[in-house]
């Protein structure tokens, strides 16, 4: 790979496109990582490039592939983020800075519940689209180097790819970069499984390619006949794919018998339905196997008529039908509604887009059956109404924008934030009042005289640190009003030379209490406290007759 490469990639999609930048990013990162190698013993600048190319599989526009080439600058070589931003300006710059951000992030938890927080933490802090995509082409190279690193970083990056980028990639759409990322993963993760699906699929790769290309050819004449246009290619499954099929299916390798399949790409939707009803018409489909796509589109936007026939000699067949179009959208997702349009993309179009497609995205979201999970992971990006916060352990705190170090101790216990005297945040001392930003880790002294006081109340944002708060003033003033109560009756009744106890027992009391509205003598007694009640009226009432 070199930058040649790179530069005629993305002219092919960007004719206009600014190959100054990335030319002077090329450099700049080169030179910062000069004698720096990859653990393979390849030189570093390789990396920087393989990430760049896959960028450039996702269209994406020059300033996307200049932070690509210079994504590990900032963490890795003497540069500095200032220098980044001096030179190569503000847009940039904040490519990079994101894609530093998420590299920091230790992803240390191995519940599944934290891997969702872990990827809505990802797009909450990326803020930019773009940063996403940086990060999962670099994620998928890092995939296919994993050989030279220890079996430990092995496992962990096969994990967490498998666990917070592969999902990422697929809601974003990316069908080549979610598969890459799977057999890369997979491959360490199961090794034994990886081998068998491999030699297995290799071992009659022969027969199936000889079989799809006469079922190819059948279909090809029969498209030519109709006068539709299209295009009829074999396809076949990833090897992860593969294995999950066959554990969700529970059969062996050979009961597969979508190991390879046709797609066919029309230049309509309608041609989509009549080349169906050829396919069909030619062999029968095997019931239940026909789903509409198209009509119904699932989350990420994939649209296709899938369909199952038995073929020629009575083999199973597994055909695709979608639009050029649609085709585009499976493979590239988001990639696929960016445009440049004359040539130029306009100021500030990505990011518009960017929202148009979320927003389709959530529209079309709502007719479909299970919405919830779809929506409360996307959402965030963007849109952020969230801020995610490390616990000193790792764990991932989803708290409300604008939350405090106050909201977070109440997240992770009642116990914590009722006691909470102090806040460090990435290591540094900070006021109970600081707003809390994504990623950060954040650290509570407690101490066993610290109480929450009103105070409190005017900047924590979260219901739940506002109603513990309240709920220990409350209790707090209540306890008080008792006591000041007691005492005040205590005197009065001292000054009448009357005995507290008898008194308070006496038949009469008793009785007056439940017809006075009190409901007990503990609220009777606080109201004395906060001075509702005059003891002194309270002892003539009953006084004469107590006494006689
Ligand atoms: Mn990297």
């Amino acid at each position: 790979m070199n930058l040649a490469d790179i530069a005629d990639a993305v002219k092919s999609y960007h004719p206009n496109a600014d190959l100054d930048i990335i030319w002077g990013a090329y450099i700049y990162s080169a030179k910062a990582h000069q004698n720096q190698h990859r653990r393979s013993g390849a030189a570093y600048i390789s990396h920087p490039l393989e990430v760049a190319f896959n960028l450039t599989r996702l269209r994406v526009d020059e300033q996307t592939i200049a932070a690509g080439l210079l994504h590990d600058t900032i963490e890795d070589t003497l540069l500095t983020a200032e220098e980044l931003r001096r030179f190569f300006g503000e847009e940039i710059y904040r490519l990079v800075e994101g894609v530093t951000k998420i590299s920091q992030i230790q992803f240390s938890s191995k519940e599944e519940s934290q891997a969702e927080n872990y990827r809505k933490m990802i797009l909450a802090m990326s803020e930019d689209i773009r940063v996403v995509l940086i990060k999962l082409a670099d994620r998928a190279h890092n995939i296919k180097t994993l050989g030279s690193l220890n079996s430990d970083d092995q496992q962990r990056i096969a994990r967490e790819t498998l666990d917070i980028f592969v999902p990422i990639a697929n809601r974003l759409g990316i069908g080549w970069m979610k598969d890459e990322l799977e057999d890369g993963a997979f491959m360490y993760m199961m090794p034994d499984e990886h081998e068998s699906i491999r030699v297995e699929l290799a071992s009659g790769q022969n027969l199936r390619e000889s079989y799809v290309e006469k079922v190819r050819a059948i279909l090809e004449n029969e498209l030519m006949a109709s006068g539709i246009t299209g295009k009829v290619v074999g396809r076949s499954k990833h090897l992860y794919g593969i294995h999950k099929k066959m554990e969700q299916q529970g059969i062996k390798f050979d009961d597969l018998y979508d190991l390879t399949g046709l797609r066919i790409l029309t230049t309509s939707l309608k041609d989509c339905y009549a080349v169906l009803g050829q396919v069909h018409s030619l062999w029968k489909p095997i019931p239940g196997r026909f789903k509409d796509y198209i009509a119904m589109p699932k989350p990420n936007l994939y649209q296709s008529l899938h369909t199952a026939v038995i073929g020629p000699e009575g083999e199973r067949v597994e055909v695709q039908i979608r639009t050029e179009t649609m085709h585009r959208v499976c493979e590239e997702g988001i990639a696929a509604h960016w445009q440049y349009k004359e040539g130029k993309k306009l100021k500030n179009q990505s990011m518009d887009q960017q929202l148009t497609w979320v927003r389709h995205l959530l529209e079309t979201h709502k007719e479909l059956k299970n919405p919830k999970e779809f929506i409360s992971s996307f959402k965030v990006d963007l849109f952020s109404k969230e801020v995610y916060v490390f616990t000193p352990e790792g764990r991932v705190i989803p708290l409300q924008r604008g939350s405090t170090p106050v909201d977070f101790a109440y997240a992770v216990h009642t116990d914590i934030g009722d006691h909470c005297a102090a806040a460090k945040v990435n290591g540094k001392i900070v006021s109970l009042q600081y707003k809390l930003k994504n990623g950060d880790r954040v650290e509570i002294k407690t101490t066993k005289t610290q109480k929450p006081n009103r105070h409190w109340l005017s900047f924590v944002k979260t219901s739940k640190a506002r109603g513990k708060i309240l709920h220990f003033i409350n209790s707090v003033e209540k306890e008080k009003s008792l006591s000041l109560g007691m005492a005040l009756l205590h005197k009065s009744l001292a000054e009448y030379e009357v005995d507290p106890s008898e008194f308070l027992q006496g038949k009469v009391f008793d009785e007056t209490l439940r017809s006075s509205g009190f409901a007990n003598l503990e609220s009777l007694v606080r109201n004395i406290g906060l001075g509702k009640v005059s003891t002194h009226q309270l002892i003539d009432k009953f006084l004469p007759r107590e006494k006689n």
